[in-house]
């Protein structure tokens, strides 16, 4: 017989889902709190532990100015622009084709902005993206994208930053966390959960609770889920977070009876460089400046519009658009004026990596393409663009090709201005958009739409998303939604106690 434990509310997952989501249980009341993180120690903290953790969150100036603390002199000297509500959800809707939940869409863009608050109050401390200097002045342009937990100390990514501040607030409050410790079952069904099996440093035992909070990530790391869900050759996809993001807790539940829910066909997938490495590679391989120049195949022809919009609405399918191209290989062609006119912040830097030459020809032959296809595709594309039309990087300016396919619909500049550049790409795959149905209470629905009593979850788990993603959603979506289901478990606990 396993060794049988018992505590208030279990957390299955040790990522920012499920920090998030431990520290609300705690703050709203459940007395025993156990957070269950698969990897080890070295290895936890889920995607995070790989990203800029950006947040995306409905604000007013005034609210942005408050929350990263910023004095009134110095905010006078940043250019920013509100975010409000209504463009928000404008912006889910677009990019997920009207897809979204409308429920879903509602709660995680009105909770957004407390959410954010709340976890100030919690003890997260919030700084402003870095933006970019023009004339004395802080440009900040990716609407609603404008602030992530401060960097602590050396070395230290903002993914790290935050696990350490929610590690410390959830230490302080008194979560127990277990690393090595693998769930491996649910006790309960559709009916109920009662609690978790768990395959622990010193073997197996049960948890016995009165909520279980499920934050265990997407399925990217899993080659076999990777082929089966998301298409031919996806199982040789790059992944860029964690290596334990494999899907086993998505495949209990699906056995247990919950419904289904996202986009099972897609995920968030980004181009990244095409010398990364096959997991983990993190922010450092981003390659995020195609809007500036032109995107050519293995052929040397163009594939997509590079100017559909900003990268930080484009960027989570054009990982997609990459590794649908022959060999899963494509590649960014520039010139010395598209470099300097690209963004310098961190995202989507100036890779080191990119591969300089007087010509294009010359460039062409050291990747391995066809230097005269890519002559003429690169004239073809100089030759199209409407310049009647002023060139303006900090919007969508409507400078467009006329004539291509595809056309280029913004930012469209001849490439001309030798030294040129080419930086090779591949698709690097972020986390997968299927999962499963919560509602508003961040509850989880059985087949037949009926939440299921003491079941929680947050975080890439969830299936909401689909087609697409406007940048920084992710992180706003396991704050408001853990919060939701640590409140909502919490108070589970507290009812069936009195
Ligand atoms: C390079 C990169 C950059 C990103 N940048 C941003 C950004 O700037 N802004 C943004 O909003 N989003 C960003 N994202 C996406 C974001 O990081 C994820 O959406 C988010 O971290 C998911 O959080 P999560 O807690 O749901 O899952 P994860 O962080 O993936 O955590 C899942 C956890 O569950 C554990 N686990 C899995 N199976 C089990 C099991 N059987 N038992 C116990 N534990 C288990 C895993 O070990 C892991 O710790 C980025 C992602 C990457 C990879």
């Amino acid at each position: 017989m396993a060794e049988v434990q018992h505590a208030d509310v279990v957390i299955v997952g040790g990522g920012s889902a499920a920090h998030e989501s431990a520290v609300a249980a705690k703050y709203y009341g459940a007395d025993k709190v156990i957070l269950l993180e698969k990897a080890p120690e070295s290895q936890s903290g889920g995607n995070a532990r790989f990203s800029g953790t950006g947040f995306r969150w409905a604000f007013d100036l005034d609210d942005l100015r408050e929350i990263t603390d910023t004095s009134v002199e110095d905010f006078a000297n940043v250019v920013v622009k509100p975010y409000s509500a209504e463009l928000f959800k404008a912006d889910l809707n677009r990019v997920s084709q009207g897809r979204m939940d409308p429920e879903i869409v509602d709660v995680l863009v009105d909770d957004s902005n407390m959410a954010i608050k709340w976890a100030k109050e919690m003890g997260i401390e919030w700084v402003l993206q870095p933006g970019f200097e023009k004339n004395g002045k802080r440009y900040l342009t990716s609407a609603g994208v404008e602030i992530h937990p401060r960097n602590l100390g050396d070395g230290m990514t903002n993914g790290l930053s935050q696990l350490k501040q929610w590690d410390t607030i959830a230490e302080r409050l008194g979560v127990e966390k277990r690393y090595d410790s693998k769930v491996i079952g649910f006790i309960g069904d559709e009916l109920g959960i009662e609690g978790v099996r768990v395959n622990g440093p010193d073997g197996e035992y049960e948890i016995r609770a009165g909520a279980v909070i499920v934050a265990a990530g997407g399925f990217q790391a899993n080659p076999e889920m990777r082929a089966k869900y998301l298409g031919p050759n996806a199982d040789l996809m790059k992944v860029r977070g964690s290596r334990h993001n494999t899907g086993e807790v998505l495949k209990m539940l699906l056995a247990l009876g919950v419904m289904p829910s996202g986009h099972w066909q897609t995920g968030h997938a980004t181009p990244i460089d095409g010398t990364a490495p096959i997991v983990e590679s993190g922010d450092d391989v981003n390659r995020y400046i195609y809007p500036w120049g032109v995107s050519l195949d293995v052929n040397g022809k163009r594939f997509f519009d590079e100017g559909e919009a900003e990268s930080a609405y484009t960027y989570a399918k054009t990982g997609w658009a990459v590794q649908r191209q022959l060999m899963s290989r494509a590649f960014w062609f520039g010139d010395s004026r598209t470099w300097e006119q690209s963004p310098t912040f961190p995202l989507w830097h100036r890779p080191d990596t990119a591969i300089w030459a007087d010509s294009l020809e010359e460039l062409a032959q050291i990747v391995g393409l066809d230097p005269k296809a890519v002559r003429a595709t690169i004239d073809e594309f100089n030759a199209a663009i409407d310049t009647s039309i002023p060139f303006n990087r900090d919007e969508r300016d409507g400078r467009h090709t006329v004539g291509l396919t595809p056309d280029k619909s913004n930012w469209a500049q001849a490439i001309e201005k030798g030294p040129f550049y080419v930086i090779p790409v591949t698709g690097g795959l972020t986390f997968t958009f299927g999962g499963v149905t919560i509602n508003r209470d961040s509850q989880v629905i059985a087949v037949g739409g009926k939440p299921i009593p003491g079941l929680f979850a947050s975080g890439d788990i969830l299936g909401i998303f689909f087609h697409n993603y406007p940048a920084m959603t992710g992180q706003t979506r396991n704050l408001v939604f853990g919060r939701r289901a640590g409140q909502n478990a919490a108070a589970l606990v507290a009812k069936a106690m009195a």
